[in-house]
């Protein structure tokens, strides 16, 4: 090492100034900074499922054998379980340890330092985080008031050096849903594009059925939200066979893990009670946005998803995202420019809107 470079002069130039992924804090990392104990925190700020997971996963973990054996590379259970999930054909589907990981994948095969991605803006943070990590330059094709994608800026925003188109359905932290036609035209552009389903099962519209007729179409899904798994870490991408082939090809061998195998199969088993949570959460979040609408300072924005974003009247989003953490409720706050006026908040049980409502109240006075 040559003096006065230091370590840092021998990281990639590209990563040295990388923030990182601003991930959300463990309740239990937050211990004396609230006026409530780390029990009574109520947890609105990153899309879990307030139900957790299918109680039949709890008993198949606590007896679960072959621990000490890796997971199957080809992830071959994985993808047929999944195939009967989604109605596409096995060799479509690639497991990661969450979609978080395909997102990964997905750039480390497309992104060569200096190649645009482009999103449309605001979108999930993953997309931007993954971006940045290949040396890619992202493109951010701003969304319009009501958060809805102008496929003709889309368009203009493609370079001859885009190498992919990167959205989420329902938009994160929005809500929004966008018309299939608006995705269609997108795809005939020819460029690969990514169609993050996350929320898929709450609002009940997929592309799925498409990529089969696309070479370039991809979508993700996870088990994070709807199945209640976030803490095991597992999620899929429905592809064109050659690109799945690719992707098994570079990730890592055992990206997904005995216990979230164990949990995918015990899920899908439990359909019907896990579906049960997802309505219930439906039926709560049309409630939250109802009362959401009352107060006087926030504006609610129709939500498709587990969330609902509001605008902050005054630009106080960040003060009362303050407010609400030291009563114990935690809400997402964006420190960004885009999002700097707005909050995100995850739909929980009846309980915890009753709790988040009434603090609300109590800041309104
Ligand atoms: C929550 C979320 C995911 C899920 O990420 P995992 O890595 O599967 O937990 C993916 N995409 C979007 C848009 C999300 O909001």
């Amino acid at each position: 090492m040559s003096e006065g470079t230091g370590i840092e002069g021998l990281i990639r130039s590209n990563l040295v100034n990388l923030n990182g992924y601003s991930a959300r804090k463990s309740p239990e990392t937050l211990k004396g900074e609230l006026e409530v104990p780390v029990e009574g925190i109520i947890k609105l700020d990153a899309n879990e499922n307030p139900y957790g997971c299918s109680p039949k996963v709890n008993q198949a973990l606590a007896s679960c054998p072959d621990l000490n054996i890796y997971p199957d590379a080809g992830q071959a259970e994985f993808r047929e379980l999944l195939a009967g999930y989604t109605g596409i054909g096995a060799e479509h589907i690639v497991a990661g340890s969450g979609s978080g990981d395909l997102i990964d994948l997905i750039l480390r095969l497309f992104v060569e330092p200096g190649d645009e991605v482009i999103i449309c803006a605001p979108a999930f943070s993953m997309f931007r985080f993954s971006t940045e990590m290949y040396g890619g330059r992202l493109i951010e094709v701003p969304r319009d008031k009501d958060f809805a994608i102008d496929v003709s800026m889309v368009r203009a925003a493609i370079s001859k050096r885009t190498k992919i188109i990167l959205m989420d359905n329902p938009n994160n932290p929005a809500g929004n849903i966008t018309p299939q036609k608006d995705i269609q035209a997108i795809v005939d552009t020819g460029l690969p594009v990514v169609v993050d389903e996350a929320y898929v099962e709450f609002a009940g519209r997929t592309m799925v059925p498409m990529v089969s007729q696309y070479k370039n179409l991809m979508v993700l899904r996870t088990f994070s939200k709807w199945a209640g798994l976030a803490g095991l870490r597992v999620g899929y991408g429905i592809f064109p066979p050659k690109i799945a082939d690719y992707l098994v090809r570079i990730k890592l061998p055992y990206n997904v893990n005995v216990a979230a195998l164990v949990a995918v199969r015990e899920s899908l088993k439990d359909l019907d009670y896990l579906m049960g949570n997802v309505k219930a959460i439906i039926a709560e979040r049309d409630r939250l946005f109802g009362e959401l609408e009352k107060i006087r300072f926030l504006t609610p924005f129709p939500s498709q998803a587990n969330f609902i974003l509001c605008s902050v009247a005054g630009g106080s989003a960040s003060e009362l995202y303050q407010r609400l953490r030291r009563k114990g409720i935690l809400v997402r706050y964006f420190d960004t420019p885009l999002l700097r006026d707005y909050i995100r908040i995850s739909v929980g049980k009846p309980e915890h809107t009753d709790a988040l409502i009434a603090a609300l109240r109590e800041i309104e006075k």
